[in-house]
């Protein structure tokens, strides 16, 4: 069990030397040490003879090929445009990885479970609060014609999903919040707003050009008008 690391320098001095075999290390070479400012060895002289590397970017991967692995070393290489050795990867042990591959395995099968689980709550979550909105816009909208108020939850609902009222109780929707899917359906299914596009006007252009009819619709299945 490494409770350690080494370094393992790619090394960017030129005169480095392996203290046990006495050659030359070439610059970019690995050189076994605690730092490029220390006595090392060469890679053929150090216990990392038959290691493997193992690439970062696996937290659980790293933390446990090194639990199973007898030594450890991190290989360190100079970014001349940062001015900092930066990490390439581990050394351990071929069986090391293994183990680590297979504890990760069995975690990945429990893992799966509670993601399939998380999802069918968040799906049941998600057609309750559809459900929910779309008798708020019925209460606020009475003469709306018939079944509009789902088709209008639902495309508000995958507009804002994730971003609107889904942390807020599900039946506490904000006025505004329904006024503005509805008027976004009115202007797309009750006005010729789709059409006006490319004649040269702009979004905004149209937008105000629609609105005197999305106002009275509005009105109309409010109740406010006949
Ligand atoms: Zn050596």
């Amino acid at each position: 069990m490494a409770a350690t690391a080494q370094n393992i320098f790619l090394t960017k001095k030129e005169k480095l030397k392996c203290i046990t075999c006495g050659k030359r290390i070439p610059k970019g070479k690995s050189y076994v040490a605690e730092s490029e400012g220390h006595k090392g060895t060469c890679f053929s002289c150090s216990p990392f003879v038959g290691y493997v590397m193992l690439p970062p970017g696996n937290a659980a991967m790293t933390r446990r090929s090194k639990k199973h692995s007898t030594l450890c070393a991190i290989v360190l290489a100079w970014n001349q445009r940062r001015k900092r050795f930066e990490r390439q990867g581990q050394l351990v042990e071929e069986s090391a990885i293994e183990k680590a591959r297979l504890e990760c395995e069995k975690d990945q099968a429990a893992r799966d479970v509670k993601n399939k689980k998380a999802a069918i709550v968040r799906e049941i979550k998600d057609r309750e609060y559809k459900i929910e909105f779309a008798k708020a816009i019925r209460r606020r909208y009475p003469n709306c014609p018939r079944d509009r108020e789902f088709d209008i939850a639902k495309h508000a609902c995958e507009k804002y999903s994730g971003r609107v009222g889904r942390t807020a109780n599900a039946k506490q929707f904000d006025a505004k919040m329904i006024d503005l899917a509805v008027e976004a359906h009115i202007r797309h299914a009750e006005t010729d707003y789709d059409t006006r596009f490319g004649q040269g006007k702009g979004k905004r252009e149209i937008r105000s050009e629609v609105k005197y009819d999305i106002n009275h619709i509005l009105k109309k299945w409010s109740g406010r008008i006949g």
